[in-house]
């Protein structure tokens, strides 16, 4: 469990958050933006997340695991060579959640939570929608998985993408990082948002 000790401004304390905190979901773990392996979630097979139609409000989408982790992996054996180093479209400009309502023609997309530590990243990973995430939300991932964050939407995607597989599938090679895209963030100077 983590104290509530932010907002306090004249008598912040020098560490400001415990290492563990309260795991989110049964999927996530006790650290900040990791989720539990595929070998760990062990009889979790379905994984929920809450998504809002612009004509319906809010409901829910589900996402088998197996099923959505094997073709993220397909997705990136097949075209992760040619990427160097950023993340391809899809990524980039995610597919709405489709609305449970037949021939709905409103605006679907998913809910991520505005508290940073219960974004639920497998579900994001899950479906690809971690485009969705704001700046701010990226840069979070980025730093509590010790990723160098250097502000372009592109990388850090394709960083987060890889990291989240990674998590989930700690001995799968496909899922490294090429050290040369690791490098410090002042390295690049384009400004690719
Ligand atoms: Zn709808």
């Amino acid at each position: 469990m983590e104290k509530a000790v932010m907002g306090d401004n004249f008598s912040r304390p020098t560490v400001l958050k415990t290492m563990v905190i309260e795991p989110p979901y049964p999927w996530a773990t006790d650290q900040r933006a990791r989720v539990h392996s595929l070998t760990q979630l062990k009889g979790i097979r379905v994984v929920s997340g809450k998504a809002k139609c612009s004509d319906h409000g809010h409901f829910t989408v589900s996402y088998n695991v197996k099923e959505k982790f094997r073709e993220i992996t397909e997705f990136i054996r097949n075209g992760k060579e040619g990427w160097n180093g950023w993340a391809p479209q899809p990524w980039t400009i995610p597919k709405p959640p489709v609305c449970n309502r037949k021939h709905c023609r409103g605006y679907c997309t998913v809910i991520i939570s505005e508290k940073k530590r219960a974004i639920d990243w497998l579900f994001l990973v899950l479906g690809q929608h971690v485009g969705l995430c704001s700046p701010a939300q990226l840069r979070y991932f980025c730093k509590h998985n010790h990723l160098p964050y250097n502000g372009s939407r592109l990388e850090g995607l394709y960083k987060v993408y890889l990291t989240l597989c990674k998590q989930l599938h700690p001995q799968e090679t496909l899922f490294d990082i090429d050290p040369i895209f690791l490098a410090s963030p002042s390295s690049s100077s384009e400004s690719k948002t």
